[in-house]
């Protein structure tokens, strides 16, 4: 049981609906159009190299991956880069930002049986860019499932500090349900708050972390577990 939680947050990307395998798919599309300069795999290394080093500027998103994966594609190909390969690699990567977000299995039904217990204020929070994250909790319907949207440039500590001081709690009564461990746990968890990890199957290399045991963590499974611990 969540001693003393009155916030539950929720992540999004890959916690209520899948979105990691959009880009795998975009880019496997990328590699696919640029074979000549390497494999699936020596293509990928170098677009995170490119991803990591734009990163401070540009954040995180569909937005930011399509302007590193063109520049990629400049420093690998250079003049040989014809306007229907940047044609291929743009519509491919326009299709992550027409994710449907459609819910993963149980999401809706477990945010509604927690909602109807009228136990916990419940807040999505996701980073990333501020149109697309809105057009995908539009499209996903869950949008009424939630009293808070806070849409931010990162999960670190200052903004699960910035949510309880918005919500007027102290950490120790926010738990954070989420996929990614280094994200939605390891900060929650050093503030003293809640850490519920449902990892998902594909993780982007950037959220990869060392993972640790904690007495505020809890790891399920599936999304409808939770229902065990919000009773
Ligand atoms: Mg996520």
């Amino acid at each position: 049981m969540l001693e003393n939680v009155s916030v539950l947050a929720f992540d999004a990307d890959d916690t209520l609906w899948n979105n990691e395998t959009l880009f795998r798919e975009a880019e496997r599309k990328w590699a696919a159009v640029m074979s000549d300069y390497g494999t699936l795999e020596e293509l990928s290394d170098k677009l995170y190299e490119t991803e990591a080093a734009n990163m401070k500027e540009l954040g995180f998103g569909a937005k930011p991956y399509l302007i590193s994966v063109l520049e990629t594609s400049v420093a690998l190909a250079g003049d040989a880069l014809t306007g229907s390969m940047v044609g291929e690699i743009i519509a491919a990567g326009r299709e992550i930002m027409r994710n449907p977000a459609t819910p993963l299995p149980g999401v809706r039904e477990t945010l509604e049986a927690i909602r109807a217990l009228r136990r916990y204020r419940m807040v999505l929070l996701t980073k990333g860019d501020l149109l697309d994250q809105e057009h995908k909790l539009e499209r996903s319907g869950l949008a009424g499932c939630f009293d808070r949207v806070m849409i931010t440039s990162d999960k670190s500590c200052k903004e699960y500090l910035q949510l309880c001081e918005l919500e007027g709690i102290g950490p120790g009564s926010l738990a954070m349900v989420g996929n990614s461990f280094k994200s939605d746990i390891a900060p929650v968890l050093e503030l003293g708050g809640w850490g519920i990890h449902i990892p998902s199957s594909v993780m982007w290399v950037h959220e990869k972390t060392e993972e640790f045991e904690h007495p505020q963590l809890i790891r399920i499974k599936v999304f409808s577990d939770l229902l065990s611990y919000v009773g």
